[in-house]
């Protein structure tokens, strides 16, 4: 099941890609695997996937300890600036910075393990209140701010979109975060390359891409659905 569904979300990306006259290659598709055993990422890898992600710093690092080296681990959940030390050595990247507070703990803990970190600035585009993230407006700022740190790499940008039904709704939300994206990187700013967008979950995934997505979320999609009782 799990190898059917990510040949299903890979073969909907290559579309996406096709539609919007852009080359497949430059979409990572990262499986979502938070709330699934360990077993589930092992049933995925013969896909050759090696881009996971996870929303608890936990469950990421007992996982981490486990699966096999190779495993390219993306920390995207909220981030506790006393979680930040667990993370050292273990991440490829970090897509849930928010806050300079949370950039100044990770240069530290990187800092002391002479290790960089790559990250990502989280962009609340629709404002939700529900949702953690820097306004559009801060994006700039918070970046020419988050440059200055020796041991982190600005890569790009991430954002969550709202929960919909219909995908085409998030299309402006996804489209205005590009915009966002190309503008900052014209700018030239130290320590930021800005390569990275990180948009588009199960539900919305395609348009993210038409929309220049660089990176996906997909877990649903690949593992089906989260059971939070157990
Ligand atoms: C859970 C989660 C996803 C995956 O969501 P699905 O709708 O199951 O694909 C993507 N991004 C973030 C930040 C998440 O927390």
């Amino acid at each position: 099941m799990i190898l059917e569904n990510i040949k299903q979300v890979q073969n909907n990306i290559k579309a996406a890609c096709e539609k919007a006259g852009r080359n497949p290659q430059e979409v990572t598709l990262i499986a979502v695997s938070k709330t699934k055993p360990y077993t589930d990422i092992e049933k995925a890898l013969p896909s050759g996937i090696l881009d996971f992600g996870e929303n608890k710093v936990q469950e990421l690092c007992d996982k981490y300890e486990i699966l096999p080296d190779n495993i390219r681990w993306h920390m995207i959940g909220h981030l506790q600036r006393n979680k930040v030390k667990y993370l050292v050595g273990k991440v490829a990247m970090i897509h849930s910075v928010d806050s300079i507070r949370l950039a100044e703990q990770i240069e530290k803990e990187f800092g002391k393990a002479s290790e960089i970190a790559n990250i990502l600035v989280e962009v609340n585009m629709a404002q939700e209140e529900s949702k953690f993230g820097v306004t559009a407006q801060q994006t700039e700022e918070i970046i020419r701010e988050i440059s200055k740190f020796p041991h982190i790499r600005i890569k790009g940008l991430m954002t969550i979109a709202p929960y919909t039904d219909d995908p085409e709704t998030n299309r402006v939300y996804f489209r205005n975060m590009k915009k966002i994206s190309v503008d900052i990187k014209g700018k030239n700013i130290d320590n930021v390359s800005m390569d990275v967008l990180s948009m588009g979950m199960t539900g919305d995934y395609q348009v993210a891409v038409e929309e220049g997505a660089t990176m996906v979320r997909v877990g649903t999609g690949i593992f089906g659905e989260r059971n939070y009782n157990k």
